[in-house]
């Protein structure tokens, strides 16, 4: 890729765009490994606003893989409650063991550690090492789709962690994917193709489908851990179905005929 060409043009656009309008968050004044992966896994599934101030209050207890490893899980529940999706904080608790045991894998196995797939493994190379990798989310899945077709054109050396940041950033605010803003500020617009042709809702890459929530036993789980959280107690037969998954997922224990937190170091 010559830096003259129009698609490098273009990454030299969306680089310069960031460092005007990118967000101040508190994960992006960092580069330590432990704290991007807590702000990643917070991150999936929940907004940014909402994340801001749990990671604030997280980090500021538990600031490394060791201090985590050594917290009771029910209080690492306890201060998960509310963010959803709880099964994310039993991962972190059991990763942060590992690398509190055994140091952090290697690179190309950073997906061996709980509950890190191969997206938030891509986010820690690319904002805590600064890896030209691109951490595909929806939102930078959909910008390529439509700005670069053909694929990405590549990275220019040394800028990584802007290219991840600014591409998540476009991808959210400007590249969204029910009212794109070509026209209003995009710094990808000039030579866009789906912009030219018109067609830039026809190119947005699926969402994955979430069920219906109402309902739904994710719903009823979230209920009985709240129920929980609040009177430390709650009876099976409130919602066996939930309480047993709570229980399978080790995010609850049985005891007798009810339900309880798991131990934590209040108790
Ligand atoms: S011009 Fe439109 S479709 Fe192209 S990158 Fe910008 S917002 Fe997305």
């Amino acid at each position: 890729m010559s830096r003259t060409d129009p698609e490098s043009r273009a990454v030299g656009a969306l680089i310069r765009w960031y460092g005007r309008e990118g967000h101040d968050l508190p994960w992006r004044r960092t580069r330590d490994r432990w704290a991007v992966l807590v702000s990643e896994v917070m991150l999936q599934s929940t907004q940014v606003s909402r994340v801001v101030p749990y990671y604030e209050a997280w980090m500021s207890r538990w600031p490394t893989a060791a201090d985590l490893a050594a917290a009771p899980l029910g209080d690492v529940l306890a201060q998960w409650q509310g963010l959803g999706y709880p099964r994310r904080a039993r991962n972190l608790h059991a990763a942060a063991a590992v690398i509190a045991r055994d140091g952090w894998p290697p690179t190309d196995r950073l997906t061996d550690l709980p509950g890190v797939g191969a997206y938030t493994a891509a986010a820690v190379r690319c904002f805590a090492d600064g890896e030209a990798v691109l951490p595909e989310d929806v939102n930078v899945r959909r910008v390529i789709a439509r700005r670069f077709p053909g694929g990405w054109p590549g990275t220019p050396r040394g800028r990584g962690w802007d290219v991840g940041q600014a591409l998540m950033d476009l991808g959210r605010e400007v590249c969204s994917a029910r009212a794109p803003r070509c026209d209003d500020g995009c710094p990808l617009r000039k030579g866009c193709p789906a912009a030219d042709a018109g067609v830039v809702h026809e190119v947005t890459p699926r969402a994955r489908r979430q069920g219906r929530y109402e309902g739904s036993l994710r719903q009823r789980r979230g209920t009985l851990l709240r129920a929980l959280a609040e009177q430390g107690r709650a009876p099976v037969s409130a919602d066996p179905e939930a309480a047993e998954s709570l229980v399978d997922d080790g995010l609850a224990e049985r005891r007798g005929r009810s339900l309880v937190p798991v131990a934590s170091a209040a108790r």
